[in-house]
């Protein structure tokens, strides 16, 4: 199973995570089928957020009632790793109770910043596909401009045979002889 965000979305959770470095940054993942629709970003509780992350429970729950009112799902949770690779920690693994959700985490260690998905069921971990949707980007993506393009040539065409049926209905009247 393949999971896609919005490439906004992604860019949203990257830019937190470089607003909180060097602390780690978290947040709730909404969505519903196989796609994330909404990242909401939590504070993080930790006492030593520079290693670790915990959701502040009164803006989580704030943020569930917000999922639930929308109609969507919570389908996971997301957190940064300002110095370390975009695997699950010993802790991340531990501290993962609820198996039916996702976890995202985005790496800062690298020139830009890398965001990996996984499903944590116990002691095994395993990677999920993360599809970076680019209809979503905020440019309009390209099914935008290809309808932009149609539109531009249908008008071109009816322009030219308006221009056509003009020059027809002024041509001076055949002579008669
Ligand atoms: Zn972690």
């Amino acid at each position: 199973m393949a999971m896609r965000i919005p490439y906004a979305l992604a860019r949203q959770i990257a830019d937190q995570a470089h607003a909180e470095a060097p602390q780690e940054a978290c947040g709730l993942l909404a969505g519903e089928c196989n796609t994330v629709i909404r990242a909401i970003p939590l504070r993080n509780w930790a006492r030593s957020p520079e290693d670790r992350f915990r959701l502040d429970p009164e803006e989580q729950l704030a943020a569930l009632k917000e999922i639930d009112a929308d109609g969507l799902e919570w389908v996971g949770i997301y957190h940064s790793h300002p110095r370390s690779a975009p695997i699950p920690s010993r802790r991340d693994i531990d501290e993962a109770r609820d198996a039916g959700l996702l976890h995202l985490i985005v790496s800062l260690d690298h020139a830009k910043p890398k965001l990996k998905l996984w499903r944590i069921d116990g002691d095994s971990v395993t990677p999920v596909d993360l599809v970076f949707d680019s209809e979503a980007r905020e440019d309009g993506g390209s099914q935008f401009s290809l309808r932009h393009r149609i539109a531009i040539l249908v008008a071109g065409i009816a322009g030219f045979l308006l221009l056509v049926a003009i020059s027809v209905s002024l041509l001076p009247p055949s002579p008669v002889r």
